[in-house]
């Protein structure tokens, strides 16, 4: 299993040594699409990612790939990345800074679907505002979705590369053996 990390802009790196704290091989993503078992999409600057995307010609390869059923993690701006309006994949759609000026950035705690209380590292945080029927909301902190599931799309609004908790990746992972099968 080796699986890709989009690394243009973001924190991409933190993604890659949990990864690796993990076992897992990983591949740091930046002129053009390499086939991997899965994707992980950073938190950054989707205004940034998505221009840099569109010029290094990586938006429709991805866009395709995942279409094509590529297991993906989109983590805060990668969540951005993943909705309508941007490489437009998911059925979701995300509101962007959404925690006003004081709440920019905030550390919680709540309930996963099927894993318990996780850590949440919220900065300069999305939550999904709107979401399909296909869509499985995985958690909410106060009363805002932020992580769900659609296919093979698993994202979080939150970062979770950035605490020391590995079960998001790791459920991650269990989402890439399957479709590997
Ligand atoms: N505010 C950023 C955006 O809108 C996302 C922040 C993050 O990824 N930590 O793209």
């Amino acid at each position: 299993m080796k699986i890709a990390i989009l690394a243009l802009q973001g924190a991409f790196a933190e993604h890659e040594q949990m990864l690796r704290q993990l076992g897992v091989e990983t591949m740091l993503i930046r002129e053009h699409w390499e086939d991997a078992s899965g994707l992980i999409i950073p938190g950054g600057e989707s205004t940034s990612m998505m221009r840099i995307m569109r010029d290094d010609g990586l938006f429709e390869p991805i866009r395709q790939a995942i279409l094509d059923g590529l297991p993906v993690l989109g983590t805060c701006a990668g969540l951005i990345m993943l909705d309508r309006n941007h490489l437009g994949v998911m059925d979701i759609l995300a509101k962007r800074n959404a925690y006003g000026r004081q709440l920019g950035s905030f550390n919680t705690k709540a309930d996963f679907e099927g894993i318990g209380r996780v850590p949440m590292t919220f900065i300069r945080a999305p939550y999904i505002e709107e979401a399909g029927p296909e869509v499985e909301i995985l958690a909410r902190v106060d009363g805002k979705a932020v992580a769900a599931r659609q296919k093979n799309m698993l994202v979080t609004a939150f970062h979770p590369e950035l605490t020391d908790d590995t079960r998001i990746h790791e459920l991650f992972l269990s989402l890439v053996a399957s479709q590997n099968d």
